[in-house]
């Protein structure tokens, strides 16, 4: 194969449908010709995630759920015993209580909390540990995380603290891998109809006023995404590690929308 990942081994986790972030990342991997292993989590998620798996020419789908240190460990074990090592992985993988995602952030449950934490950031540093010794001769890591990181953005409450916190460790991980020649970096992508979306409140509002109030006047696609994630998760990205990408249109450098101001 030819491409900018042509040879390279890649783990995709997070495919849930074909409006994941994930698959977006995906396709354009394969695209670029890399082999891909997938992870799914549970049996609902399988019967989506093996078809869609097939139609880029894999059939390297295990699941993974990461609430659970057994299943991660497997992941791993199986994938040093067909392939002996890794390039890249995509963690695009994340949880909070949808009746939570809405509403007060002040609210927040200390259950919910500590699932969301859990699932959201801290399951990026239990994959990255599992995925060092497989990386021998170096790689790239990569999560996704969103703008509430940096900013209060309605009903995102815990997701936002999560990804703070997820993008905090990116930084650390970055110190901790760099010596082994493992890059670790995020995309902060904008807002996109996915499933996880789905939960947070009043999103098609976030949407349209993400769509209106970008530089680019759009919101992103998967695509979009997926291409800007090959620059990460290739060479191209090679003295880039412990950074947030945003794909998101631009909206993030935008402090106050222009409007013809009424005479005050
Ligand atoms: P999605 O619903 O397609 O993907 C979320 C994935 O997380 C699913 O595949 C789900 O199975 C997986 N997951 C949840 N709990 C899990 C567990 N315990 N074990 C294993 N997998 C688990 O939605 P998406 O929007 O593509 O989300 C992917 C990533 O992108 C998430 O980290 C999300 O926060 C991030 N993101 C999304 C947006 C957006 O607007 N959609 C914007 C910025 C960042």
């Amino acid at each position: 194969p030819s491409g900018l990942l042509a040879g390279k081994r890649g783990l995709v986790m997070g495919v849930a449908n074909d409006r994941s972030i994930a698959w977006g990342i995906a396709r354009a991997a394969a695209r670029e010709g890399a082999d891909l292993a997938f992870t799914y989590q549970g049996d609902a998620l399988k019967k989506r995630v093996v078809p869609l798996a097939e139609s880029i020419g894999c059939d390297y789908v295990m699941p993974c759920d990461v609430t659970d240190p057994a299943s991660m460990d497997s992941v791993f074990e199986d994938i040093s015993g067909r392939w002996g090592g890794l390039d890249f992985l995509v963690h695009a993988i994340a949880y909070a209580d949808k009746d939570e995602l809405k509403g007060r952030y002040v609210d927040t449950s200390l259950e919910n909390f500590r699932r969301s934490m859990q699932i959201s950031c801290y399951s990026f540093t239990a994959i990255a540990r599992r995925a060092e010794p497989l990386m021998a001769d170096g790689g790239s890591m990569l999560t996704l995380t969103y703008y509430g990181a940096e900013r209060v953005m309605p009903h995102y409450n815990v997701m936002g603290v999560a990804k703070a916190a997820l993008e905090a460790s990116v930084r650390y991980l970055a110190v901790d891998l760099g010596p082994k020649n493992i890059r670790v970096n995020a995309v902060s992508a904008g807002p996109i109809k996915t499933l996880a979306a789905s939960g947070i409140g009043d999103f098609r509002y976030i949407l349209k006023w993400n769509e209106l109030n970008s530089p680019l006047k759009r919101n992103v696609t998967i695509d979009q995404v997926g291409n800007s994630a090959l620059y990460l998760i290739s060479h191209l990205g090679e003295g880039v590690t412990g950074e947030v990408l945003h794909v998101d249109s631009g909206y993030h450098v935008v402090g106050m929308k222009a409007v013809d101001a009424p005479d005050i």
